[in-house]
């Protein structure tokens, strides 16, 4: 059997371990028994380059369609896997990037052994992680996979004059003390907390690549799409939620329980449409920036209005049952609007308006 054919089946096999993906456990549990079976079918592995014996997946540019699909089938079958996957391909994307040979190397053996990688990037409040005398020092969070990521690329402070930012790759053992984030609407699947790494190594040559390289464009806005491909496939549960909830209830012929799922189907399709383009432009080798850029900040806030639409569509068409767990789409609009929550949402819009606005005739 030829290379490409061993690939196209482990491919088939990934994407048939997620048409398959049981059921989001209890609320707050990590999901860790699906996470294993997905591991196992190859989940962690995709991204790894494909001359590393990897799919590509999210991180060379003919992997995009494949990274979009998996990241759209883990946000349908469970939203925290879903997360968590998303900060996998990031991270290891950075790798591939910015990292040498040698980093990228036993990067791509970690996650072929099953090492789960987060990105964390976030300091609480008042607080910067640093690195010194090749240990990190400080916290990093809220930060999703805690306790469970046993690698974690996480930008830090290296000192010196202009306080440089850099990328370290840090091994984790999943013990380091963890402050859960408390009182959090949804997402609580994720492992949400702020990870205490004192003393964590990172010594010179877990540094990846050069100061500033986590905010180097059109990466780091481009990345984006592949936030908006789990919440389309959230979107995507929702409207089959809907869609068996009133058939069982008898309601699927009322014309306005009707009217309603139509419009959570437009909204499910703009979302993947959206998504789609989004890929296919941030992919691209050799497109302009600035317009990649645009196209996704647009495409950012297009799968946010559209899964806004559907969740109000949703919840009127069952009224207090969506309200009511353990119905799923009460855990499901908690996730939902928990993860739309992404980053500096004005400013993208206002960027890609702007964009337009400022181009030639
Ligand atoms: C559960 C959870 C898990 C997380 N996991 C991770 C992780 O794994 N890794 C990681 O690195 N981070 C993580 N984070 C951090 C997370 O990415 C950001 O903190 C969070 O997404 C920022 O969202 P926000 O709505 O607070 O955005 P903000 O950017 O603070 O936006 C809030 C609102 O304020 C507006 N706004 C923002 N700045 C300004 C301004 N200067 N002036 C006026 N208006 C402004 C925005 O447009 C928006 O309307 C996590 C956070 C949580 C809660």
């Amino acid at each position: 059997m030829n290379e490409s054919s061993t690939a196209a089946r482990r491919q088939a096999h990934l994407l048939d371990a997620l048409r398959s993906a049981a059921a989001p456990e209890a609320d707050c549990a990590f999901p860790a028994a699906e996470m294993a079976r997905l591991t196992q079918a190859g989940l962690l592995a995709a991204p790894i380059p494909r001359r590393l014996g990897g799919l590509g997946a999210g991180t060379e540019p003919e992997g995009g369609g494949l990274a979009a699909r998996l990241l759209i089938l883990c946000g349908r079958a469970n939203p925290a896997v879903g997360r968590l996957f998303e900060a996998h391909v990031n991270a290891l994307r950075l790798i591939v990037r910015f990292g040498d040979q040698a980093q990228l190397r036993a990067a791509c053996e970690d996650a072929a052994g099953g090492h789960l990688f987060g990105l964390w990037v976030t300091d609480p409040p008042g607080e910067c992680l640093r690195v010194r005398d090749g240990r990190l020092l400080g916290r990093k969070g809220p930060s999703s996979g805690a306790g469970h990521c046993t690698r974690a690329l996480v930008t830090a402070d290296i000192g010196g004059e202009a306080g440089a930012t850099c990328l370290f790759l840090a091994a984790l053992t999943g013990r380091e003390p963890v402050a859960p984030v408390s009182g959090l609407h949804g997402m609580r699947a994720a492992a949400n907390g702020v990870v205490t790494l004192d003393g964590v190594a990172a010594p010179a040559d877990a540094q990846i690549g050069s100061a500033g390289d986590y905010l180097r464009e059109p990466d780091f806005s481009c990345g984006a799409w592949r936030t908006s491909a789990v919440t389309a496939g959230m979107l995507d549960a929702l409207a089959e939620m809907v869609r068996s909830h009133l058939v069982r209830r008898g309601q699927a012929g009322a014309p306005m329980q009707q009217a309603r799922f139509g419009e959570i189907l437009i909204a499910r399709e703009t979302a993947q449409l959206w998504v789609e383009r989004a890929c296919l432009l941030a992919e691209a080798e050799g497109g302009d920036p600035a317009a990649q850029i645009a196209y996704v900040n647009l495409a950012r806030i297009a799968v946010e209005s559209a899964s806004l639409d559907a969740l109000r569509h949703a919840q009127r068409s069952l009224g207090l049952a969506a309200f009511v767990a353990p119905h799923p789409l009460e855990r499901l609009a908690r996730d939902l609007t928990t993860y739309l929550r992404q980053p500096a949402p004005d400013s993208v819009l206002l960027e890609a308006s702007a964009w337009h606005l400022g181009r030639p005739e």
